[in-house]
């Protein structure tokens, strides 16, 4: 049984002409002790979908279970909706909410008082939760007198001292700067626990590629792909999400012929190439992802010659952006070593080492 069960959860905010729909028929299983991030656009629902799992917004259509439970199911025909304080859920937010006026040991002692648990068992587990975000010593601090990483990891410890069935994130590093931001990812490696799911919502994908077990890309309040890094970054669905996940570049390519069953040599402007596929192109154009490290410099006369047009250095390589239009007008781009430094206007020849066909819908 999933720990989390999402049924084609449907949510419209408004019931008038301006209604707007921010959740259409969203379907997702997260297994015990699985991290799955809800990675997007701004306002492709995100926050919406963690937020109706949380019991903080009621939806309009579907069921969501957590463990065997029901909690919510088409709240606003039949009314069933049990309250946030009864699903055993914690929610780390971007701005940590911590109560000012409490200090550190209140502030992850509240959870428990509320549930009526003992006081002695609860000294012990705030201090073993203390211990576990490596923040002995502070407990007796007020929020005001801790930096922002450490107000973070009191956030985090509060979340998972009342033992959650549960975890969610809404972007909880967003305001972090990136030596924090790396701390904070490394205390939420050591949080998972082998029988709860989490479930990590951000528009960063350096976050989600290097926390998930999978990832689900929303696009207008759907799951437009879920699948594990590894395949998103290699095997894209789509042209927007190669654009969106690992600064994918997609061109426009001729069929050339068939290698294998799923190998296809393709051609742009006189450059042969081969590349990946589900199933063999029936076209005889189609678009086409390559990653920028995915490149080379050649002094082949068949290399795709491109002219640089800017080039940034990156400290260990050098990332030159060409005037190869991608399908979507933006520069193709490749990151290149600094063994031969490349200047603006340079005449560039490149060698595609691997690519991937972006699989046509059926219409
Ligand atoms: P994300 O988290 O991906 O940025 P959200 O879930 O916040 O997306 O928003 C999805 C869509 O729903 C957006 O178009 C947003 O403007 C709209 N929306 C979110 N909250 C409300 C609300 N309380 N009232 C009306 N529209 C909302």
């Amino acid at each position: 049984m999933a720990s989390l069960s999402l049924d084609q959860i449907h949510k419209t905010y408004g019931n008038d002409a301006s209604a707007h729909v921010a959740l259409k028929g969203v379907s997702l299983e997260v297994k015990d002790g699985e991290f799955i991030s809800l990675l997007g656009p701004s306002g492709s629902g995100k926050t919406t979908l963690l937020r109706s799992i949380a019991g903080l917004e009621t939806i309009d259509g579907g069921n969501i279970h957590i463990g065997t439970q029901l909690v919510s199911s088409n709240a606003t025909t039949s009314g069933f909706h049990i309250p946030p304080e009864q699903r055993h859920v914690s929610v780390v937010f971007q701005g940590h909410a911590l109560w000012p006026h409490m200090t550190v040991h209140e502030n992850i002692a509240f959870p428990l008082q509320y549930n009526g648990t003992p006081p002695l068992e609860i000294k012990h587990r705030v201090n073993a939760a203390l211990a576990s975000v490596e923040l002995d010593g502070l407990a007796q601090r007020y929020p005001s007198q801790l930096s922002g990483g450490q107000r973070q990891r009191v956030a985090l410890a509060r979340a998972m001292v009342g033992e959650p069935k549960l975890m969610l994130f809404d972007e909880p590093l967003a305001s972090l700067d990136t030596e924090l931001r790396r701390d904070m990812m490394r205390q939420i490696v050591k949080a998972r626990r082998s029988d709860m799911p989490m479930l990590y919502v951000t528009h960063n994908q350096e976050e989600a590629l290097a926390l998930s077990d999978r990832i689900a890309v929303m696009s207008d309040g759907q799951i437009a792909q879920l699948a594990s890094p590894e395949i998103l970054c290699r095997e894209p669905s789509s042209a927007e999400i190669a654009a969106f996940v690992g600064g994918g570049n997609v061109l426009l390519a001729q069929v050339l012929r068939a290698i294998n069953d799923h190998t296809v040599c393709l051609e742009i402007n006189g450059h042969e190439f081969l590349a990946r596929c589900h199933v063999l192109p029936k076209s005889s154009s189609v678009l086409v992802c390559i990653s920028p490290t995915a490149v080379t410099q050649t002094y082949e006369i068949k290399g795709l010659e491109v002219r640089a047009a800017f080039v940034f250095f990156q400290g260990s390589s050098q990332l030159v952006e060409t005037d190869l239009i991608r399908y979507d007008g933006s520069l193709f781009s490749c990151t290149l070593p600094l063994t031969t430094k490349v200047h603006v206007d340079d005449l560039l020849r490149l060698c595609i080492l691997d690519a991937w066909v972006i699989p046509v819908v059926d219409a």
